[in-house]
């Protein structure tokens, strides 16, 4: 299949081949043109599956099929739950119109409203923003939301999970009721189907697993060790191993402070990243990871959704997460088609029952050792370690979602 197919003008064929996208991945395959028909969509895809593309070209094409009004309202607006995953959406739209005649731009907390309101003065047909800022500016009257044609919920399931479900709400009566929806999600939970029964007309479903790995590519290890240990067997495994680009998950805010700190320390170059940093320190961050200044990452689960990050050889999990489905996500990260990746997972002696969970789950055992120097000599004391990032609310059931997953339980249907 290749992208002359699906219907995009010349001027995005042009700026998708600068992209060096060779043919449209599955998710702009089934949505491209439905969205070009001016359809509902309602789609099942993650990041790491092309689903902003998949949005957003034919977005392009449809603001560019009417002349433009002398003020640039906005006509298009997407509205995603973080500011790295704004700002990743912009620079796509940017590089997509490269060869139009459109503006588009971000709004986001935490940073000064001035530049985002001049911007919004010269006029903006396509807009990305968070919800927060975005209703911040509307109460302000420094925008204004009538005259949008097309709306996208990006990653619905996490705007839920953060608590966007009132401002989402808001956002809905300052549009034009007649309009184009989208929902993307990677989770169908009953306040996900409750979403989409009232923002949808008639949709067309789409749904996409990302190609590029699949569970059985990645080679599993488990250690078990005490969790007092876990923080000196990583760094002797990052220091011993030369790993240069390592993801470690860990499962708190704190949690992923201490161990960054620990690293450097331990002359390791490491950063947290997380929902308590500021925007700045985040952005920092991923920039040095990807540059290959910083060598190791720590994450939590919510803060590494939705991030671009390169698929990497080795991903660390600190610690399990109690949610089984999270472990596919966090493995997603590594491996590439043809090359394997390597996910490790640190195992505590109160979280070997999230590992029973986590092999139920993709069907096979991941075979779990002791490392020399760490044999584990905690009993267990019976509590098992609970999330701090409220995600044991997350339903269990993920359609596509699972990174590469290719078994039929984690391509369910959502039941409607
Ligand atoms: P997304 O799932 O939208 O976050 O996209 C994941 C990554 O895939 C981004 O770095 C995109 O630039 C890239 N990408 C999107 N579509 C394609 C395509 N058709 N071919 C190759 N790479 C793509």
């Amino acid at each position: 299949m290749s992208f002359n197919k699906l219907g995009l003008s010349d001027p995005l064929l042009r700026a998708v081949a600068n992209k060096g996208y060779r043919s449209p991945s599955p998710i702009q395959e089934k949505a491209i043109p439905v969205i070009l028909q001016g359809r509902d969509v309602l789609a099942s895809a993650q990041t790491g599956t092309g689903k902003t593309a998949g949005f957003t070209l034919p977005i392009l094409q449809l603001l560019s099929k009417h002349p433009r009004q002398k003020r640039r309202p906005v006509r298009a607006l997407v509205l995603t739950p973080t500011r790295e995953l704004a700002a990743q959406i912009l620079d796509n739209a940017e590089s997509y119109s490269k060869y139009l005649d459109i503006h588009s731009t971000v709004i986001f907390g935490g940073v000064n409203q001035n530049p985002q309101v001049n911007a919004l003065r010269r006029g903006v047909d396509f807009l990305i923003a968070t919800p927060g800022r975005l209703l911040d500016l509307n109460n302000q009257r420094l925008l204004s939301l009538s005259q949008v044609e097309i709306l996208v919920l990006d990653e619905a399931d996490r705007m839920l999970d953060m608590g966007f479900i009132h401002d989402i709400k808001k956002v809905l009566r300052l549009v034009p009721e007649k309009r184009q929806n989208l929902l993307f999600s990677a989770t169908f939970s009953s306040d996900i189907k409750k979403l989409a029964n009232g923002f949808l007309h008639n949709p067309v479903m789409v749904e996409a697993t990302p190609e590029n790995t699949t569970v059985e590519k990645i080679i599993q290890k488990a250690y078990r060790v005490d969790q007092k240990k876990k923080t000196d067997m990583v760094i002797d495994m990052i220091a011993e191993g030369r790993w240069q680009q390592v993801l470690v998950f860990t499962r708190t805010k704190h949690g992923a402070n201490r161990l960054a700190e620990k690293m450097n320390k331990a002359d390791v170059s490491a950063a947290a990243i997380h929902g308590n940093k500021s925007q700045g320190a985040r952005t920092k961050a991923l920039a040095g990871f990807k540059k290959g200044d910083i060598r190791v990452l720590v994450a939590t689960d919510i803060a590494a959704r939705g991030l671009d990050i390169p698929l990497l050889p080795h991903v660390i999990n600190f610690e399990l997460p109690n949610i089984p489905e999270d472990y596919v996500h966090r493995i997603g990260r590594t491996g590439r088609a043809g090359a394997s990746g390597e996910a490790i997972s640190l195992v505590g002696v109160d979280e070997v029952e999230y590992l029973r969970d986590i092999e139920k789950l993709i069907e096979q055992p991941i075979p779990t050792e002791v490392m020399e120097g760490f044999e584990p000599t905690d009993k267990p004391t019976g509590v098992k370690p609970a999330s701090k990032q409220g995600n044991h609310r997350r339903p269990k059931s993920r359609l596509g979602g699972a990174s590469g997953g290719n078994k039929k339980h984690w391509r369910r249907r959502p039941k409607r």
